[in-house]
C-alpha cells in the first residue's frame, strides 16, 4: 500500500533527493567513496557546499551582505545564538506558540526580553496583529509557522530589524530577506534530514555587542570559514542541496508557493465541508500553509480514535495531531505531492459515509 507521510519532522523529501542521495552514499560524485567517507575539505565536498549556498541565495534572492550559513544544533541553537550575537540590551519577541516560548527563554539569558503580543490567550490558535514594539530593541523576532498549532505569520510591519525562526515553512513562499538580520531554520522541514541548520545573517548586523561570544556560538567564526570552522554535517548538507535544485527545476519558490496555496487550499476547503472536521484556526488568513490542524466536529469527538486507524488502514503516516492541540495534523511540506493531499480528502470523504 503506498504510504502518504504527513509527519511534522523530521518529514517527507522528494523522491529526487532521495534518489540522488542514495546514489552519493554508495559512489560521491565519482570518486568511488560515500559522500558520508570524504573529507569536508575534498574539492568534491566543497563544491556542494558551495553550490547550496549559491542556490539558497539565488531561490531566496538574498541581497548583497548577506551570509549564508549552515551549522549545527537545529534552530534550538538559534534560540540562544541569535540574542548571543544580536541583542544589544533588550529584544522584542512575538509569542505564537511553543517554539516562540522557547526562544523567548533562552532569549532571557542576554537580556530584556519585551514580549510585544501573545496568543496563549487561545491556546496560539490566532496571530496577534497589532502590537507595539519598543524603539530601542535589537530586533522582533517571530515564528514565521506554528508548525505545532497551524498558523502562519506574515512579516510584521516595524521599523525595527526582523529575526525569524522559518524551520516549517522556508523555501514555501517568497521572503524580503532585506527585512531581516537573521533568519534560520532546521533543515529537517522543508530542506533535508535533520542534521542541518541554515543560517542567513546578515553581516552588517554582528559585532555590535560588547559580550564576548565563544567561537562556536560567533556566527562571524562560521562565516570566516564557509562554515567549515568544524566539521560540517555532510550528508544532511548533500541532500539539502539535491532539495534546492529540485525546487529551482520546479521554478523556484514563487511556483512552489502556488502549489502550496493549492494543496493547503483543497484540503481546508474539506475540512470546512465536511461535519465531521472542524479547523483549529478560525482566521482563514492565520492558518498555516504547511501544517492543517483538524479536530473531530462537535458532537463526532469520541470518533477520534475511530478515524485515526480508518486513516492508517488507507496508508496515511503521522497525522496524530501535537499532544498540546489534540486531534490531527497534516503537515503538507513542499515535497508533499497533491495527490497525497487527495488521498487524505477521499478518506475524510469515505469517513464521512460511515456516520
Ligand atoms: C521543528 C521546529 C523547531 C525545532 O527545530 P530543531 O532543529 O529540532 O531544534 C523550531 N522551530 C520550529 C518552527 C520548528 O518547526
Amino acid at each position: 500500500m503506498k504510504k502518504h507521510n504527513f509527519y511534522a519532522g523530521p518529514s517527507i523529501l522528494p523522491e529526487f533527493t532521495k534518489e540522488k542521495t542514495a546514489e552519493a552514499v554508495m559512489n560521491f560524485a565519482g570518486t568511488g567513496l560515500s559522500v558520508m567517507e570524504v573529507s569536508h575539505r575534498s574539492k568534491e565536498f566543497v563544491a556542494v557546499m558551495d553550490e547550496a549556498v549559491a542556490l539558497v541565495k539565488e531561490l531566496l534572492k538574498v541581497p548583497e551582505g548577506y551570509s549564508v550559513l549552515f551549522l549545527q544544533g537545529g534552530a534550538s541553537l538559534q534560540f540562544l545564538m541569535a540574542p548571543y550575537n544580536l541583542m544589544d540590551k533588550k529584544a522584542a519577541y512575538l509569542n505564537t506558540g511553543a517554539w516562540s516560548k522557547k526562544a523567548i527563554k533562552e532569549a532571557k539569558f542576554f537580556g530584556e526580553v519585551v514580549e510585544v503580543a501573545s496568543s496563549a490567550d487561545a491556546n496560539f490558535n490566532y496571530i496577534p496583529k497589532q502590537f507595539e514594539v519598543p524603539a530601542d530593541a535589537s530586533y522582533l523576532h517571530y515564528t514565521s509557522n506554528n508548525t505545532i498549532f497551524g498558523t502562519k505569520v506574515d512579516a510584521p510591519e516595524v521599523s525595527l530589524p526582523l529575526v525569524a525562526d522559518m524551520s516549517s515553512d522556508i523555501f514555501s513562499r517568497p521572503v524580503d530577506v532585506a527585512k531581516y538580520d537573521l533568519i534560520y531554520a532546521g533543515a529537517q522541514k522543508n530542506l533535508g534530514p535533520s542534521g542541518a541548520t541554515l543560517v542567513i545573517v546578515k553581516d552588517e548586523a554582528l559585532g555590535k555587542i560588547d559580550r564576548p561570544i565563544p567561537t562556536m556560538l560567533d556566527y562571524r567564526t562560521h562565516i570566516g570559514s564557509e562554515s567549515m570552522f568544524n566539521t560540517p554535517s555532510t550528508l544532511p548538507v548533500f541532500a539539502s542541496l539535491q532539495t534546492l535544485r529540485w525546487l529551482k527545476e520546479l521554478g523556484g519558490v514563487e511556483a512552489i508557493e502556488k502549489v502550496n496555496i493549492e494543496k493547503a487550499g483543497m484540503l481546508y476547503d474539506e475540512i470546512d465541508r465536511n461535519k465531521l472536521f472542524a479547523s483549529t484556526v478560525p482566521n482563514k488568513e492565520d492558518r498555516s500553509l504547511m501544517n492543517v490542524t483538524f479536530v473531530m466536529a462537535p458532537g463526532y469527538e469520541e470518533a477520534e480514535k475511530e478515524f485515526l486507524d480508518f486513516a492508517t488502514a488507507r496508508g496515511m503516516v503521522g497525522i496524530k495531531g501535537h499532544r498540546s492541540v489534540g486531534g490531527f495534523r497534516a503537515s503538507i511540506y513542499n515535497a508533499m505531492p497533491v495527490d497525497s493531499v487527495k488521498a487524505l480528502i477521499e478518506t475524510m470523504q469515505e469517513f464521512e459515509k460511515t456516520k
